[in-house]
This record gives structure tokens, C-alpha cells and sequence, in this order.
């Protein structure tokens, strides 16, 4: 909010001068050019949450959504002071997520106007006294911060970073990385294993909501149907380094990965979304 500046929407317009220090929860009517109230159009004043932050701010790349950004927090164990290198930034979704947990974040992103619009994006909501500084790097080149205790990587090719993770991060550090395929998942565990990390688990977040209205319970129509996989590691000592690659082991780890598919027919439940 700026004062001076105004809202337009459908509804009316709203001067941000008549929102500036109201109560939160309190409601405001939105007004025609002449201030005459439109009767249309209520709104409610609240300061945007975190999420509601994400959603809307300007964006250069595409940033990681809520459900993922929560689980990320909790799947990297994520606690104040943590020394975090994050790369890339994009829009800085994941940053201010992280800063917000108490974090000190240092980015890497290969984008100068992602960087750029990253930094004003999390200065919105971590304020400028946020332990945050992003660096013009290419984190496949290299991590040049020792002692880390955590890296959190939304890049395509995050197998590329897996050796330099396990020189940066300290003995039991956490890496977590995002990404959009399983192709891409499989290739990351198989090099997070040579690379000595351990406790691997990759997994995905469905959140589906829900419509309660009166004797009408039931799930929502639509959900997001993907985002994203999340995979976790655990950095091992020295000794538990260093394992081969899985592709170059002979045959399957699991003897069910080897067994025919179960017989479709029998169960297929088929998935058809109803009104009320
Ligand atoms: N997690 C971010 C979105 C990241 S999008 C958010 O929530 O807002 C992926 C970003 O990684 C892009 O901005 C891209 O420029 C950057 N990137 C890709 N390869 C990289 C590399 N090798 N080193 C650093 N950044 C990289």
C-alpha cells in the first residue's frame, strides 16, 4: 500500500489512503470515480500472508507454490540461523520462505534480472535486515561457501550439484531440491548416492480442498493435478561415501521392481468429479 496510489477493479476503486492504518479483518466499500459507494463491491482489509505474497508479486521465473514451499521448510529441517545455500532465486518465492523461518540465505542465481527482481521481492517481506545476498553464480560450476547447513536447489540439472553440496555442506547437512519430472528425480538420487549422501527420499505434495457449504461436503471440483517432486538427502562421513552409481550395480535393489504389473482390470477405480 502507497499512499496517494489507488486500486481499480470491477468493482470500483479503492484509494490505498483509506486502507492505510484501518484494523485488520475491518471491511471497506469499494467507490466510483465520483466517491459515491458502488454497492457492488465489499472489500476486507488483511495483510497478505506469505502465500498470498507468492501468488501475486511479480514474477520472472516460475516460483514454487505454497504447499510445496511449507513442505520444503520441513523436509530440509529449516531452523533459525541455518546457513543456507539456495540456488536458483527466480522470483524469490523460496527465499523469502526460508528467511521467514529464520534462515541466513545465500543465493545463486545465473540471471542478473532475476536476481535483481528477486532481491525487491523478498526486501517486501523479510525487510532489508534479512541476513539475504544473492550472487551472479552458476552453482554447476561450483559452491564457494564452506560450512553450509543446508542447500536447497531449484535448477534442472541439480545432479550437477550434488559434489559440490557434499564438499560445502557439513557432516549431516541437508540437501532438498525441487523438480518438475521424475526423469530428472532418478537422476538426481543416483548421484547423490556416489556423491556420499544418505536418507535419500523423494516425495509429492497433492493438496485438495475442499467445498463445505450447508449439507454439500465434498472435495472441491478442481486441485492442482502437479507441481513438483521434492527429494531429500542426508550428507554421511566420510567412510559412507563415495557408493557406485545404481545403474552400474547389477540387476534391481527391490525384487518387486522385477514383478509383472498387477492386473489392471481388477482394480480401476475410475476417478469422475460430480456436481451436488
Ligand atoms: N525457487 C524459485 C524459482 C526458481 S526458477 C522461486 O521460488 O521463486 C529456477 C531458477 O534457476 C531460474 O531463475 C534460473 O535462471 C536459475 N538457474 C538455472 N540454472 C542455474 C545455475 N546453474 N546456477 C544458478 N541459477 C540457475
Amino acid at each position: 500500500m502507497q499512499s496517494g496510489k489507488s486500486f481499480h477493479s470491477h468493482f470500483g476503486v479503492v484509494d490505498h489512503d483509506t486502507v492505510i492504518g484501518r484494523e485488520e479483518g475491518s471491511e471497506l466499500e469499494a467507490r466510483q470515480r465520483d466517491g459515491t459507494v458502488t454497492g457492488s463491491g465489499r472489500y476486507l482489509v488483511f495483510r497478505p500472508t506469505l502465500a498470498d505474497v507468492v501468488i501475486g508479486m511479480p514474477r520472472g521465473a516460475q516460483v514454487i507454490y505454497p504447499k510445496d514451499l511449507g513442505a520444503i521448510l520441513v523436509a530440509a529441517d529449516v531452523f533459525p540461523g541455518a546457513r543456507i545455500l539456495e540456488a536458483g532465486v527466480g522470483s524469490g518465492a523460496l527465499s523469502m520462505t526460508l528467511l521467514r523461518a529464520g534462515a541466513r540465505v545465500i543465493g545463486y542465481e545465473i540471471r542478473e534480472e532475476f536476481a535483481r527482481r528477486a532481491v525487491a521481492n523478498v526486501g517486501l517481506v523479510a525487510g532489508s535486515d534479512a541476513s539475504y545476498e544473492v550472487h551472479d553464480r552458476d552453482v554447476y560450476e561450483e559452491i564457494a561457501e564452506p560450512d553450509l547447513d543446508r542447500v536447497v536447489l531449484d535448477v534442472p540439472e541439480p545432479w550437477r550439484v550434488a559434489g559440490h553440496a557434499a564438499a560445502a555442506l557439513r557432516p549431516g547437512g541437508i540437501l532438498v531440491a525441487y523438480l518438475p519430472t521424475i526423469n530428472q528425480t532418478a537422476e538426481l538420487r543416483d548421484e547423490l548416492r556416489s556423491s556420499g549422501f544418505v536418507l535419500a527420499e523423494t516425495f509429492e505434495i497433492l493438496r485438495r480442498t475442499w467445498h463445505i457449504e450447508g449439507r454439500s461436503v465434498r472435495p472441491d471440483h478442481r486441485m492442482v493435478a502437479h507441481t513438483g517432486f521434492l527429494t531429500s538427502a542426508r550428507l554421511a562421513s566420510a567412510p559412507m561415501a563415495r557408493r557406485p552409481r545404481r545403474k552400474e550395480q547389477a540387476g534391481a535393489e527391490d525384487p518387486r521392481d522385477l514383478a509383472p504389473a498387477p492386473d489392471q482390470k481388477t482394480k480401476s477405480p475410475t476417478a469422475t468429479a460430480e456436481g451436488d
